[in-house]
């Protein structure tokens, strides 16, 4: 990278693991060092060299409106004023909630929390207590952050590094959970049992790469769940107002009980957030014996990027403006990959995709793994020194944002080109 980032990454090294605050960020995944970021704004980023990219990474999701939207900017600035943090309850939670619960017909209730993990955590404690029942079911390369039961055959860094299972997690814990491939049912309904408190999917996977679900595989789960009685949760951390404002189980018309949020619900500050019916939801404390809190939880500037961030995004043309050209840029690419006889498989719901680098079809974590990641870090590294950032890691999904305008998908797809002429020339001899 630029001397500015490089010597940052060195100083960074020695305080903290890797030099970052999360594994991906530290490029293990493709080689190379990381560009420290300095500021954003619209459909670009910045780094410490003042090199320019454009950004497909989108903070893994929640800049939807892309970096520093003024209406966002406005809102956040006008609440810190106000304070930063109270511990008490405010108006703008209701007024969050209250937008959700429209958005999204299966939550009649939910709780603000900090991250994607603590909802993810809350929903299955929520799951397990409402169904007296232990296990939990999940789908190898689903990634779901980083609690214990969940951190089995995960996604998302975990697969990336090659410890699907972390350390630090007794088997005692993980002999509950059981990890089947995605878009399979019939390995669901083999391993469905009495005891399964619940199901717990990305809706469109987003952490073995993008990964949509097969036509009846989320019907099908619905159904393998009321049939055992067990409950059915969505984790829309990813897909909640991405990839559509309703969220993936409007797009699919599937109704789970429970539904994770996080990400575009913070617009880009930390929050998170478990939804279901008020029956459900009345189990959580201090209602019910479901015990879970948080300090932060709620807080006010948080709470106003999301606001701000959702009341943009309602009712606007943004879902079909970032298809239109999200569909632009894929069928550019792949265009583009056949010309120069390079094998790729562009997976892709609205704007969330990735571009795998190999036949396909791409359909669970298995086939995901088949691309070739010489291949995949040889791109990125060509379209990151060509002033494209991606995400660093192959087993992850790539985002458009509403800042994405015309002129930047154009520029993406000629240097795509550029660089997959490239990738023939190395590889494909
Ligand atoms: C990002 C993500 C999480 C974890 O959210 P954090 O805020 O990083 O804890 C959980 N589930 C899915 C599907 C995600 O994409």
């Amino acid at each position: 990278m630029g001397k500015q980032s490089d010597a940052l990454f060195q100083r960074a090294q020695e305080l903290i693991p890797g030099g970052v605050n999360s594994p991906v960020r530290a490029f293990r995944g493709v080689g190379g060092t990381p560009p420290f970021i300095e500021q954003a704004q619209g459909s670009r980023i910045f780094d410490a060299d003042n090199l320019q990219y454009i950004d497909c990474v989108g903070s893994w999701g929640p800049m939807i409106l892309g970096h520093g939207h003024r209406y966002v900017v406005e809102a956040v600035k006008k609440a810190s004023t106000r304070g930063f943090s109270f511990g008490a309850p405010t108006a703008g939670e209701i007024e969050l909630a209250e937008m959700v619960v429209q958005a999204i017909p299966s939550i009649e209730m939910l709780r603000l929390v900090n991250s994607g993990t603590e909802a993810t955590m809350s929903a299955l404690r929520l799951a397990r207590a409402a169904t007296g029942r232990n296990k939990i079911m999940k789908f190898d390369g689903g990634y779901h952050g980083h609690v214990d039961s969940l951190l089995v055959k995960a996604g998302s860094g975990g697969a990336t590094f090659n410890v699907p299972d972390s350390a630090g997690v007794p088997a005692e814990v993980t002999k509950l959970t059981i990890s089947v491939p995605y878009n399979d049912l019939e390995a669901v309904r083999k391993a469905v049992d009495g005891d399964l408190a619940a199901i717990i999917v990305e809706p469109v996977a987003g952490n073995m790469g993008c990964v949509p679900p097969a036509e009846g595989f989320l019907q099908g789960l619905r159904e393998i769940c009321d049939s055992n009685k067990s409950l059915l949760i969505f984790d829309e951390v990813m897909t909640g107002f991405r990839v559509a404002y309703s969220g993936a189980q409007s797009l699919y018309g599937v109704k789970p009980d429970i539904t994770t949020l996080g990400k575009v619900i913070g617009g880009g500050m930390p929050i998170g957030a478990y939804g279901a019916s008020a029956e459900l939801m009345k189990m959580v404390s201090p209602l019910g014996p479901v015990y879970q809190a948080g300090t932060l939880s709620g807080n006010p500037i948080a709470v106003a990027a999301g606001k701000s961030t959702l009341s943009v995004l309602k009712n606007s043309s943004i879902y079909a403006d970032l298809e239109e050209r999200s569909a632009e840029f894929a069928a550019g690419v792949t265009a583009a990959a056949a010309k120069h006889g390079v094998p790729v498989t562009l997976n892709r719901v609205g704007s969330m995709w990735t571009l795998f680098f190999n036949e396909g079809p791409v359909t669970d974590f298995e086939s995901a793994n088949k691309s070739n990641r010489e291949k995949f870090a040889r791109f990125f590294h060509l379209m990151l020194a060509d002033g494209v950032y991606l995400p660093p890691s192959q087993l992850e999904a790539a985002f458009f944002s509403a800042a994405h305008a015309k002129k930047d998908i154009l520029q993406l797809i000629e240097r795509s080109d550029r660089v997959l002429k490239k990738i023939a020339w190395e590889f494909e001899k």
